[in-house]
């Protein structure tokens, strides 16, 4: 298994892979810039070249960047389209001098805000077309939403269309939120291994690439989304831990986005290792 959680870049890549090793991960998710939006830290080359080192010798699985979460890849309001843009091309530029392998840059579809979902997933295509290209290297995941508000993404046709008809489809892949496809009425506390087969049916267990890993705060079908620490939201630690234990969850980057600190990780971190091992 594959675990760990979303970490701060803030100190520098180095301080973000000694707070990894620190809680027992062996992959991490960061966000590319403040989750604003704002500029993001324009690290050096030989700050990457050691960050490449550090995950080579530890054996991490691939990273996973994340979008900022404000970012509206659907937006009606040209402003904010052409924001979002620029800031996914940036990114996407950034993640292609990381010194790895694979990375995967990971993006919320974005909401509609009374377009229509048809016309959401138009525009996200389009948004898609304009930033990938076939020389970059990262991997682009859209993320399972819980469909609050006018959300794309809270089910798994809309995700089959948008890769469906981008010309870069075939580099496409989903991270799936548990937290979210539990709240967009996805059953993964009784029964995951139907969860997992619709996933394959209408996208494709290959698309799958990666993992968040939370409980939830609110209830199952409720279109909302808040993270709980796990054990303690409403999808509950056993029916989490044996999602994840399930193939081919098992062999992909977990990452937590739980409300903790990093001792908070380390235990969460420890008790899924603890799990697998039983
Ligand atoms: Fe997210
Ligand atoms: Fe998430
Ligand atoms: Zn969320």
């Amino acid at each position: 298994m594959h675990i760990g959680c979303h970490l701060s870049v803030a100190g520098g890549y180095r301080q973000l892979c000694e707070d990894a090793l620190t809680i027992g991960a062996d992959t991490f998710q960061f966000f590319t810039r403040n989750p604003r939006g704002g500029s993001g830290r324009t690290p050096s080359d030989d700050e990457l070249a050691e960050l490449g080192v550090f995950l080579r010798e530890h054996s991490f699985a691939p990273t996973v960047a994340h979008a900022p979460y404000t970012l509206n890849p659907c937006a009606a309001v040209d402003n904010t389209l052409r924001f979002a843009r620029e800031v996914m091309r940036s990114d996407l530029e950034l993640l292609d001098r990381f010194p790895v392998d694979r990375v995967y840059y990971n993006f919320h579809p974005g909401s509609h805000v009374g377009q229509g979902i048809e016309r959401g997933i138009e525009l996200i295509v389009e948004t898609l077309d304009l930033v990938m290209d076939r020389e970059l290297k990262p991997v682009v995941l859209l993320e399972t939403m819980s469909g609050k508000g006018s959300e794309v993404g809270s089910r798994f046709e809309e995700l089959a269309e948008i890769i469906a008809k981008s010309q870069y489809g075939d580099l496409l892949g989903v991270c799936m939120d548990t937290c979210h496809v539990f709240c967009a009425g996805y059953d993964i506390v009784n029964d995951p291994e139907g969860v997992l087969a619709e996933f394959d049916r209408i996208v494709g267990l290959d698309r799958l690439k990666a993992i968040h890993l939370n409980d939830s705060m609110m209830p199952f079908a409720s279109h909302k989304d808040r993270h709980a620490k796990i054990g303690e939201g409403t999808i509950r630690f056993g029916p989490l831990a044996r999602f994840v234990s399930l193939e081919p969850v098992r062999s992909l980057p977990i990452e937590l986005e739980t409300p903790n600190e990093l001792d908070g990780y380390a235990a969460e971190i420890a008790s899924m290792r603890a799990y697998r091992a039983e």
